[in-house]
């Protein structure tokens, strides 16, 4: 996704290695030409603006300047504000005290939620959890049976609603899974529910109930990494609305611009804390800044 991104900043460095001393025409080019790299992976323009402005104030002054070799100090400093803009340190799901520890995910419909429900709990299995899927989606008619599903291939156990659970009230059921965490001594409970096509209000009064009936650890706003600028507003509307604790981004294995995805740690002051990469169950990442960093600079 980030492919030509990482070639045109790879262009840019290239320009300056071996340079000794730089002036500052060099640092006004270099920076210009990082400005466009991110424009054209669609980052947001005002984090592009605040990204490039640190840049260059940093690259004026005597970091850059009294380096031993000043080119490799830029791409030190265009790395370090990089990390920064991802969200700087990586972080993880927050483990409750007293289990179930509750998580909760939010989103568009089509976001990737399902898939990423089933992958979360694959994953948390995998660092010796027992997590429980919880099928609070009861407004696609397939939802339910999909999240059956992919708990099957997760290899773990669906709450999914039946009579007396409170069929067709996604509170009930959201509510009713907490109990059987409890009774059957499952430690996580990852929540899934209902998207919309677009933002509204009906779907974002129905995820804040559930979010009041459930009090979760942990709100995850999951959204597909390919749909641009939409990133961003969606991410926004969803902080309004309901508000959430971390990000999940998805499709990063599309080959649409992600820049824009990349942005929202900074736009919205939460952090990225999962990667979706593919279909498959281990087609999932913790988000770490750092590595995310070095990946765009080659
Ligand atoms: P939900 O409506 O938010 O629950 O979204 P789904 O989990 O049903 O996902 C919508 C579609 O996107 C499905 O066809 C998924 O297989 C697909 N999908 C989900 N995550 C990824 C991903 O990381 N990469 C790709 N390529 N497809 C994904």
């Amino acid at each position: 996704m980030f492919d030509t991104l990482q070639d045109r900043l790879a262009a840019t460095f290239k320009n300056l290695r071996g340079k000794g001393k730089l002036t500052e025409a060099d640092i006004d080019a270099t920076a210009r030409e990082i400005r466009i790299a991110l424009l054209e992976a669609d980052v947001n323009l005002g984090v592009v603006k605040e990204f490039i402005k640190n840049i260059k104030e940093r690259c004026l002054g005597a970091e850059v300047s009294e380096a031993l070799n000043p080119s490799q100090q830029i791409i030190k400093i265009v790395n370090e504000e990089l990390v920064d803009i991802l969200g700087g340190d990586t972080r993880t799901i927050r483990f409750a005290k007293k289990p179930p520890t509750v998580i909760m995910l939010a989103g568009l419909q089509g976001a990737g939620k399902t898939t990423l429900a089933g992958k979360l709990a694959h994953w948390l299995k995998s660092e010796g959890h027992s997590p429980l899927l919880v099928a609070a989606d009861l407004q696609r008619p397939n939802a339910v049976n999909q999240l059956q599903v992919v708990a099957g291939r997760a290899g773990v156990h669906c709450f999914a609603p039946e009579p007396g659970n409170g069929v067709g009230d996604p509170v009930q059921v959201a509510r009713a899974s907490i109990d059987e965490a409890d009774r059957r001594l499952y430690d996580v409970v990852i929540v899934d529910t209902a998207g919309r096509l677009g933002v509204d209000e009906v779907l974002m009064q129905q995820a804040a109930d559930i979010k009041a009936a459930v009090t979760p650890d942990e709100v995850l706003f999951v959204v597909d990494a390919m749909i641009g600028q939409d990133a961003v507003n969606t991410a926004q509307a969803f902080a309004d609305g309901v508000g959430y604790d971390g990000v999940v981004l998805t499709k990063l294995d599309g080959d649409a611009r992600g820049g824009a995805a990349l942005s929202i740690a900074r736009v919205i002051g939460k952090p990225i804390m999962f990667a979706s990469s593919g279909e498959g169950m281990k087609d999932f990442d913790v988000f770490h800044p750092e590595r995310m960093a070095s990946r765009i600079l080659g």
